[in-house]
């Protein structure tokens, strides 16, 4: 019999009940409640939000055009900076952490710097105090990118409320999912005006809601393991087997991001599947503290919050392999098998090649840490469905690579 397919995230599965139209409430509402925020602003991505966010911020400081971001991040936040007109500085990475260098932001940030965008990436908390700091003193704004974060926390209270502005993505495969859908958050009164007032100009779009609704159903009817060898499985395998690692990180991203409204139905699918977030999110952490004692005991180097009083969220468990080699020969191997093996990204910003004409002058920044990080980072499934007898053979897989 052959294996599932593991997806390579822990998204929160849904139910059919989940579809029926009736019985919601506001969702916008819940999830407030649920966030522990005054409110939040729905838009229809992730990067939908970003750019509401940037062109409020472009208002309230137009004399400045700079936006900077690590130079290991999707490549979605180069598509959004570049189309609202802004210039993306990269700023390169710590070297005991996913979060931006201090003294190589501290050098980026000047007179020019509108936002600063720390970023929770893979579910752990950054350091945002630090980047606030940065920011503060040359009089730039920070977004906290919690894209891949709805449901970390630090210091008791959600990411994305100590910087100016914070988002979460609801795209597919990061935890909570209306297919395509963004979330804004702000603790600041004058900002939520703002960001309430860009928002509304993003219109209802008959096509775009037909074309989600129908992708949230194919969704909720493949996202299972027998539907996600058709769905997710197989068009791997074809990357793969083309050599193409940037299609099979589902890196390649299309350069117009559309901008509208998150129609209801949609919306109420959310709020059906949020009632369940917290208990997934739970059994996720349970299983998470198991298997990062198991890889530490083999030796393994696990990416973990680094702040005492935060606590992530875990779509995936981050790999730190010795080498690049090891990395590569452990995907090599085991990417197309199935066992929920994946990377966040693939490169640096500059390294795709693809993505040279957003980057204009950033194409030629030094971020040396970024790019090791990149070459050594391996992403393991949390997904429920990875059980522990297969993971203890991907762990296997996984030793066998870094010590030959
Ligand atoms: C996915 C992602 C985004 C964009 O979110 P979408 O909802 O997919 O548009 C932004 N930043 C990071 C770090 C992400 O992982």
């Amino acid at each position: 019999m052959r294996e599932i397919t593991v997806p390579p995230t822990a998204g929160l599965p849904l139910q059919w009940a989940d579809l029926l139209p009736w019985g919601a409430g506001d969702f916008a509402e819940q999830l407030a409640a649920w966030l522990g925020v005054h409110s939040v602003q729905l838009e229809c991505s992730g990067t939908s939000a970003l750019m509401v966010a940037l062109r409020s911020l472009k208002q309230l400081r137009p004399e400045r055009s700079e936006v900077i971001v690590p130079a290991y991040t999707c490549p979605l936040v180069a598509l959004a900076i570049a189309q609202c007109g802004l210039q993306m500085r990269l700023c390169d990475l710590r070297v005991d952490a996913l979060d931006m260098d201090a003294d190589c932001l501290h050098l980026l940030c000047s007179d020019k710097t509108l936002a600063v965008l720390p970023t929770h990436l893979c579910g752990r908390v950054a350091d945002v105090d630090a980047a606030v700091q940065c920011a503060r003193a040359v009089g730039a704004y920070v977004i906290e990118d919690a894209a891949q974060a709805l449901g970390a926390s630090c210091e008791g209270q959600s990411v994305g409320l100590k910087g100016d502005v914070g988002f979460f993505s609801l795209a597919v495969g990061k935890g909570l999912s209306t297919y395509e859908g963004g979330v804004l958050i702000t603790r600041d009164a004058v900002l939520r005006d703002v960001l309430h007032a860009t928002g509304a100009k993003t219109k209802f779009n008959l096509w775009w809601e037909l074309r989600r609704s129908v992708e949230l159903l194919g969704y909720a009817a493949l996202y299972h393991p027998a539907g996600l060898r058709m769905a997710y499985g197989k068009p791997l395998e074809q990357a793969l087997s083309r050599g193409n690692w940037v299609q099979a990180a589902s890196d390649d991203f299309d350069d117009f991001i559309p901008q509208h409204s998150l129609g209801a139905w949609r919306q109420a699918v959310g709020s059906k599947a949020l009632r369940r977030l917290s208990v997934f999110q739970q059994q996720i952490a349970d299983q998470t503290r198991t298997r990062l004692a198991q890889l530490r005991a083999c030796g393994l180097e696990v990416v973990d919050d680094i702040a005492a009083d935060s606590q992530g969220v875990w779509p995936v468990i981050l790999l730190r392999l010795p080498s690049q080699q090891a990395r590569d020969a452990v995907l090599q191997a085991h990417w197309g098998d199935g066992s929920g093996l994946s990377l966040p990204f693939v490169h640096v910003l500059p390294d795709y090649g693809c993505y040279d004409h957003v980057l204009g002058a950033a194409r030629n920044e030094d971020v040396p840490q970024a790019r090791d990080w990149a070459k050594r980072l391996l992403a393991i499934s949390n997904s429920p469905w990875l059980d522990d007898a297969r993971f203890a053979r991907v762990l296997a897989n996984i030793q066998a690579a870094t010590q030959r």
